[in-house]
C-alpha cells in the first residue's frame, strides 16, 4: 500500500515524487516504458531556471529522477493500463500488476498530434517523424518539411537545420501561434523557408516519403511539394486512456479545481494532462509540486 501513486514520469510526476518522498510518504511512480515525457525528445532547454547555459532535456530528466530517488521514491517502468477510483484504496493496473494507494496523482502528460492524412501513418519512420532530435540525423543534406505554426514547429525546424540542406515550415494560416522569440529565430535562419496558408492533405510516395500534397487555405488550389522528410509539429493531446471515473473538459483534458483537484477526493492531477495552456516543463513541475503538497495535506486530514 502506497501513500501516493504517481502516474507519469515527466517533469510533473517526477517533481511530485521529489516532494512526496521528501515528506516521507511511501511513493511509487508509474513512469512507463518511455519515462521522462516530452523533454526526452527535445534538445537544449534554454528556459528552465537554474541552467544559464541551457540543459539537454534527457539530462534534465535524469537529474530530476535522481533527486526523487535520493528521497526514496520507487519507480516502475511499465505502462499504466487502468484505474479503479471507485473506492479507497485506489487500484492502479500497470503492466500485469495491480498497485494500491491511498492517493493518486495523475501526471501522464500529453502526446504529439498527427496530421491524419493519407500516406502519413504507414510512413512514420520512413520519412514521417514527430521528433527532430531523434530522427534529424537521418536527413543529412536533404530538403525537409516541418508542419505547424507553433513553438514546437519553430524548434523542430531550428534543430533540423543542423542536418538538413533546407527546412520548409508549412503552416495552414499566415499568422503564427509561435512566440515572437521563436518565430524570429526561425525567420533569421538562412536554411529555413516558410510556406503559409497551405494545409498538407496527403503524404506522397510509395515505400518512403517523396513529397506532400498541399491545399491552399484561401483558394483551395492543390499543388505538390517535393521532400524526403516531413516532421509533424502541430500540437498535443492529453494521455488520458485508461482513466476511469475522472471528469474531462471539452478538449479532453482532465478537469481540475484549484489547479490540481480532480472530481474524486484523493485523486489529484498535475501537468500537461490538465494544462493545455502553458505546457512548459517548469509549469508542469510547479503543478507536480502543488499536487504533492495537497496529497500531504489530504493524508493529514484523513
Ligand atoms: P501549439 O498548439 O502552440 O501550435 C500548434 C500549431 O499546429 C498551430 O499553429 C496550429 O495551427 C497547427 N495545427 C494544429 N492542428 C493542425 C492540423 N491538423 N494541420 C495543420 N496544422 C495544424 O502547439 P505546440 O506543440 O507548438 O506548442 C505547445 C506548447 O508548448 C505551447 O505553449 C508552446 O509555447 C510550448 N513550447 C515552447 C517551446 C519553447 O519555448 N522553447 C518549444 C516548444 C513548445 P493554428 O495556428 O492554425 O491553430
Amino acid at each position: 500500500m502506497y501513500d501516493v501513486l504517481i502516474l507519469g514520469g515527466g517533469p510533473a510526476g517526477m517533481t511530485a515524487a521529489i516532494y512526496a518522498s521528501r515528506a516521507k510518504l511511501k511513493t511509487l511512480v508509474v513512469a512507463g516504458e518511455n519515462w521522462g515525457g516530452q523533454l526526452m525528445t527535445t534538445s537544449l532547454v534554454e528556459n528552465f531556471p537554474g541552467f544559464p547555459e541551457g540543459i539537454h532535456g534527457p539530462e534534465l530528466m535524469e537529474r530530476i529522477k535522481k533527486q526523487a530517488e535520493k528521497f526514496g521514491a520507487e519507480f516502475i517502468y511499465q505502462n499504466f493500463k487502468e484505474s479503479d477510483f471507485s473506492k479507497s484504496p485506489f487500484k492502479i493496473t500497470a503492466g500485469d500488476k495491480i498497485f494500491e494507494a491511498k492517493t493518486v496523482i495523475i501526471a501522464m502528460g500529453a502526446s504529439a498530434k498527427w496530421l491524419k492524412v493519407p500516406g502519413e501513418a504507414e510512413k512514420i519512420g520512413r520519412g514521417v517523424s514527430g521528433c527532430a532530435p531523434c530522427d534529424g540525423p537521418f536527413f543529412k543534406e536533404k530538403d525537409i518539411i516541418v508542419a505547424g505554426g507553433g513553438d514546437c514547429a519553430m524548434e523542430e525546424a531550428i534543430i533540423l537545420t543542423r542536418f538538413a540542406k533546407s527546412v520548409t515550415i508549412i503552416h495552414r494560416r499566415d499568422t503564427f501561434k509561435a512566440s515572437i522569440h521563436m518565430l524570429n529565430r526561425a525567420k533569421s535562419d538562412p536554411k529555413i523557408k516558410f510556406i503559409v496558408n497551405k494545409q498538407i492533405t496527403k503524404i506522397l510516395g510509395q515505400e518512403k516519403v517523396e513529397g506532400v500534397e498541399v491545399k491552399d487555405s484561401i483558394t483551395g488550389e492543390i499543388s505538390q511539394i517535393k521532400t524526403e522528410g516531413i516532421f509533424v509539429a502541430i500540437g498535443h493531446h492529453p494521455n488520458t486512456a485508461g482513466l476511469k471515473g475522472i471528469e474531462f473538459d471539452d478538449q479532453g483534458y482532465v478537469k481540475a479545481e484549484d489547479h490540481i483537484k480532480t472530481n474524486i477526493s484523493g485523486v489529484f492531477v498535475a501537468g500537461d494532462i490538465h494544462d493545455c495552456l502553458y505546457q512548459q516543463a517548469i509549469t508542469a513541475a510547479g503543478y507536480g509540486c502543488m499536487a504533492a503538497l495537497k496529497v500531504e495535506e489530504w493524508l493529514l486530514e484523513k
